[in-house]
C-alpha cells in the first residue's frame, strides 16, 4: 500500500464552535512523508505550522487543541483527523486563517466530502502503521480506553448517560473507508441545553447552535428533524476516537475500547503508549486502509 494525499486544493468556510468566528480552511496537497500539518494563514510563515501529533495536543476539554513550540494553536481538530483516517489520507496541509477548525454541522461527513470533491492521490512511498504489540490501558474513576494487538483497526465504544434519550449504548466496528463513511461519518457533536448556557457564559461554544450539535434539553432532542442514528451519540464518541487516535501520526493496527471516555483519555492513550517501546512498532501496510475505528466516550462532546 501507498501513502496518499488529495488530488486537487478545497476550500470551505464555516464557524468556529467556540469562537463563533468565521474560519476559512483549505486543503491543500503535500508530499510524501509530510502527514497532517495544520498551518494558521493568518501568522508570520516562520511560526505558522502545526503538524497533527500526539505530543502537540495541549488541551482536551470540549475538544482536541494543538499547540507547536511557538506557542501557536489549532483547535478543535478530530472531526477533520477523523475524516481524514477515515478516507485513509497520510499527506495534507491544512490551511486555517484562524485558530479553530471549523465546526460544519458537528459531524465529519462534511470533510469526507470535500476529501471526495478533492480527489486522493497515491504516492510514491509506502504505507505505514502503528502495530500494537501489548495491551495499553489508561482509566480515571469509572472511565476507561485500552489499545490492544488486532489484525485491523478496530473501535469499540461504551457511553451511560443518565437522560433516557442516551442512556446506555454501545457500538463496535471494524474500521475501513466503506464502514467509516457509512456508520460514523454523520454522527453529530451533542450537548445539554443548561450546558451550553453555561459554556456561554464563560465565552465558550459560541459558533455552538441546532445546525452543528444534538441538543438536549431534559428527556427530548430540541433539533427539529431529531437524530441521524438512534444511537447517533456512542457513534460520535467514536468517530472522535478515531481522530484523536490519527494523532499518533500513522493509522493504527489494533482494537481501541473506549467506555465514557473522551479527548483527554484518548490523548493519554497515545501518551502511554509511546511511552512504552516495546507496545508497539512500526510496519509496513499491506492490508485494507484504516482497518477499524469505532468507540465514543462519555463526557460531553461539545
Ligand atoms: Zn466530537
Amino acid at each position: 500500500m501507498l501513502q496518499t494525499t488529495i488530488r486537487n486544493s478545497i476550500n470551505c468556510t464555516g464557524t468556529g464552535l467556540h469562537s463563533g468566528e468565521t474560519v476559512r480552511m483549505c486543503l491543500r496537497p503535500a508530499p510524501a512523508a509530510t502527514g497532517i500539518v495544520f498551518v494558521r494563514t493568518d501568522l508570520e510563515r516562520r511560526i505558522a505550522k502545526v503538524p497533527a501529533m500526539w505530543d502537540l495536543v495541549t488541551e482536551t476539554t470540549l475538544g482536541t487543541t494543538l499547540t507547536n513550540e511557538h506557542g501557536v494553536s489549532v483547535a478543535t481538530v478530530e472531526h477533520l483527523m477523523s475524516a481524514l483516517a477515515g478516507a485513509g489520507i497520510d499527506n495534507v496541509f491544512v490551511e486555517l486563517d484562524g485558530r479553530e477548525v471549523p465546526i460544519m454541522d458537528g459531524s465529519s461527513a462534511p470533510f469526507l466530502f470535500l476529501i471526495d470533491c478533492a480527489g486522493i492521490r497515491r504516492q510514491e512511498s509506502p504505507r505505514t502503521a502503528i502495530e500494537i504489540l501489548e495491551t495499553v490501558r489508561v482509566e480515571e474513576g469509572d472511565k476507561w480506553v485500552t489499545l490492544e494487538p488486532a489484525d485491523r483497526f478496530e473501535v469499540s465504544f461504551s457511553i451511560d448517560f443518565p437522560t433516557p434519550v442516551i442512556a446506555s449504548q454501545s457500538f463496535d466496528l471494524v474500521v475501513n473507508e466503506e464502514t467509516y463513511k457509512a456508520e460514523l461519518a454523520r454522527a453529530r457533536t451533542f450537548g445539554f441545553a443548561p450546558e451550553v448556557d453555561y459554556l456561554r457564559s464563560r465565552g465558550l461554544a459560541r459558533g455552538g447552535s441546532l445546525d452543528n450539535a444534538v441538543v438536549i434539553d431534559g428527556d427530548r432532542v430540541l433539533n427539529e428533524g431529531g437524530l441521524r442514528f438512534e444511537d447517533e451519540f456512542v457513534r460520535h464518541k467514536a468517530l472522535d476516537a478515531v481522530g484523536d487516535l490519527y494523532l499518533a501520526g500513522a493509522p493504527i493496527l489494533g482494537r481501541y475500547t473506549g467506555h465514557k471516555a473522551g479527548h483527554a483519555l484518548n490523548n493519554r492513550l497515545l501518551r502511554a503508549l509511546f511511552a512504552e517501546a516495546d507496545a508497539w512498532r512500526t510496519v509496513p501496510m499491506t492490508r485494507g486502509v484504516v482497518r477499524s475505528a469505532a468507540p465514543a466516550f462519555a463526557a460531553v462532546a461539545l
